[in-house]
């Protein structure tokens, strides 16, 4: 099997603007592991650096580079707990996973604040992340959302109504909205680019350029790329939506997606603050959701759309730009300097998929949108079950992985089907 990838970063304000980092090596040769993983996204690399920290000999194995996927090109919004919330794991699948999965509901972001201090990370974060409203159904939503997440430990949640709402994101499209203060926003490449270092510091390797282009089950796991080989005892399979066919095992019960960012020229500081006065990370209540935050050189980054099955529209401009000025109208005289897509893995109960195949490959995949906090609780609980604590990993791992309605072909289309019915919805404010 060939993987066909671009194999540099997209062209987006994030690669303009990201931290000096070396080009690694590709493999060439025939080496052995203790654990292999394949993919420098956050799932790979928290991995990598928990498993390293616990003295492991660790490969990291990447087609591209280090952030090439999702993890280097995201919104960098630090959203808590799933895309699926709890109230729905407490009515899907009982208080058992509800408790074990609520417990864990905001771990991820206290791991990256974690690495982000003891790595001294160079990666622009802010404190606070607002869900906004944009009908009174939704506002009634996150009342509950706040109830909710209060029942599983977090109290840094502020409800904002009215004029309160416009103090922190000046808009007329919402009605209130909900500040959750312990979330927030960074540059989710220079995060990535800081844990890999961390990762080489204590000793890890990584090659990038370097596809696994097949991997054939045993012990140990023999991994093949263009011009090398691995054995590897333990296998992380960290490559979500941009895996294509290495593993046909946990690549038929998801779909790729599409997302489009912008970013616009810089602003004066002045400017940029007059849309979001205390600089918090934005996204809107839709089921398909628009979010948006400033940069740290004052430009609006805005994001949107959902393209299933993970084509890339013509032009990208043309699809965002008109939601940020529905949102935004006085933004009608900026210029947009950098548009580019990306591709997330949603599953279809909007739930994580983490699993092993045959005792020693692991993986993790499928945050369906919201994965920035939750990849790095999956690379914490990757290192955990490689290390004889299986508890919390096997709480996600026994979640259903439920395959999509029409199968491969007809996935696609149903999805956007459904996709149009909640977004009529939204619409309608029913
Ligand atoms: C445009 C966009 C905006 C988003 N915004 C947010 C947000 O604001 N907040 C949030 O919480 N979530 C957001 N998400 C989701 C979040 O970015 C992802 O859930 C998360 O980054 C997934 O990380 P990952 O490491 O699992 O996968 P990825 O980051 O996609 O990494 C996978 C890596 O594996 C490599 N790979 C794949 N196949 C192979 C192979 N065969 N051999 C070797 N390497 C391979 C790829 O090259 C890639 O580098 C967004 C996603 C997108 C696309």
């Amino acid at each position: 099997m060939s993987v066909s990838l671009d194999t540099e970063h997209a062209r987006s304000w994030y690669a303009a603007t990201a931290n000096p980092a070396p080009q690694r090596p590709a493999l060439e040769g025939e080496i052995d592991c203790d654990v292999c993983v394949v993919g420098a996204g956050f799932t790979g690399i928290s991995a990598a650096l928990h498993l390293a920290e616990q003295g492991l000999n660790v490969v990291v194995l990447e087609a591209a580079r280090v952030g090439f996927g999702a993890s280097g090109r995201n919104g960098g919004q630090i959203v808590n707990s799933y895309s699926r919330d709890m109230d729905v794991i407490e009515a899907k699948y009982g208080d058992e996973t509800a408790r074990a999965l609520g417990d864990m509901a905001f771990e991820g972001n206290r791991i990256i604040r974690e690495r982000i201090g003891q790595y001294a990370i160079d990666c622009d974060l802010r404190d606070g992340n607002l869900f906004a409203a944009c009908n009174a159904k939704q506002m009634q939503g996150l009342i509950e959302h706040q109830a909710l997440w209060e029942r599983y430990g977090n109290r840094e949640l502020e409800l904002l109504e009215g004029d309160a709402l416009k103090r922190e994101v000046v808009s007329d499209r919402y009605v209130g909205g909900l500040v959750d203060h312990s979330g927030g926003h960074l540059h989710p490449l220079n995060l990535v680019l800081g844990e890999a270092a961390a990762f080489e510091s204590l000793g890890g390797t990584i090659y990038e350029q370097t596809p696994v282009e097949s991997l054939t089950h045993g012990a140990p796991v023999d991994l093949r790329t263009p011009r090398g080989r691995v054995r590897a005892q333990r296998v992380v399979m960290a490559g979500n939506a941009y895996l294509k066919g290495v593993l046909p095992e946990i690549e038929g019960k998801s779909m790729p997606c599409g997302t489009q960012i912008i970013t616009t020229e810089p602003l004066s500081k002045a400017r940029a603050r007059s849309l979001i006065p205390n600089d918090m990370a934005v996204e809107d209540s839709n089921y398909l959701l628009d979010y948006f935050r400033l940069t740290a050189d004052n430009r609006l980054l805005y994001g949107g759309g959902v393209n299933y099955g993970g084509s890339d529209p013509a032009d990208i401009e043309a699809v965002i730009r008109p939601k940020m000025l529905k949102t935004f109208a006085q933004l009608d005289d900026v210029k947009v300097d950098y548009a580019w897509s990306g591709t997330f893995l949603m599953t279809l109960n909007r739930l994580p998929q983490f699993g092993v195949i045959n005792d020693n490959v692991f993986y993790a995949q499928g945050y369906s949108g919201h994965g920035v906090t939750c990849t790095h609780l999956a690379g914490r609980l990757i290192a955990e079950v490689l290390t004889g604590r299986e508890a919390r990993f096997d709480a996600f791992a026994k979640l259903p992985h439920l395959p999509f309605p029409g199968g491969h072909l007809l996935r696609v289309p149903l999805s956007a089907i459904g996709a149009w019915y909640y977004q009529a919805r939204d619409r309608l404010g029913i």
